[in-house]
């Protein structure tokens, strides 16, 4: 199968190994989350490798000398409601000064297309640097839509990380938005008739807040 070009499926054994943990049925909803944090600080990570440096003075005990700082301030780590919620520690414990804005989206009873029911980001997003977090990417239609609206707000650099995808979501949302990149810690075989990811972890949110 050929991927997409802006799809990256993180092919990691750590990464793997905790997916186990999390997609395992008996896991409990306190190791779920600890589990999804640890998978949120590996994507962020992996997802990262881009980020500009820029060159400080600094002094070791031993000696002055020049060393890199991530350059970009402004990032922002946006959870799309409710689930998107579980992977922002972690990536918070990778960016401690980022700020969090949110996206809550439903589907509308009258178009059946989604639309949001919250929404808040900082100021000025055109300066800033957008991480969205869903744990599954599965149709794709809420982040498609909660990207869309991101980019309709000026936002321009965008990434996009959840823990799997769905080849049908992951096509969906490439094509439609080829500009942004996602970073998956697996890709899974196909969608059932709920809509639901296969093989997959059951419902995210369920599964992180233990409402079932
Ligand atoms: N959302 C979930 O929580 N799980 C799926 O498998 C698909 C969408």
């Amino acid at each position: 199968m050929t991927l997409p070009e802006n799809l990256h499926v993180i092919e990691h054994p750590v990464v793997e190994h905790k997916l186990t943990y999390i997609r395992d049925e008996t896991t409990q909803p306190k190791e779920f989350r600890e589990l999804v944090k640890e998978v949120s600080i590996l994507l962020g990570y992996e997802s990262a490798n881009k980020l500009p440096l820029k060159s400080v003075e600094i002094k070791t005990p031993l000696t002055q000398t020049y060393s890199g700082k991530i350059s970009i301030e402004n990032i922002v780590i946006v959870p799309i409601l409710r689930a998107g919620l579980g992977m922002v520690d972690g990536l918070l414990s990778l960016f401690p000064k980022a700020q969090v804005g949110h996206v809550g989206m439903e589907r509308d009873h009258m178009t059946h297309l989604p639309s949001d029911y919250y929404y808040k980001i900082p100021p000025t997003p055109e300066n800033r640097f957008f991480f969205v977090v869903d744990p599954m990417l599965a149709t794709g239609g809420t982040v498609i839509a909660s990207i869309q609206k991101l980019k309709d707000s000026g936002a321009k650099n965008i990434r996009f990380l959840c823990l799997i995808a769905a080849p049908e979501g992951a096509n969906a949302f490439c094509n439609t938005h080829p500009d942004v990149e996602v970073f998956a810690g697996a890709l899974d075989d196909r969608l059932n008739r709920d809509k639901y990811i296969v093989p997959g972890l059951g419902d995210a949110g369920d599964r992180l807040y233990g409402t079932k």
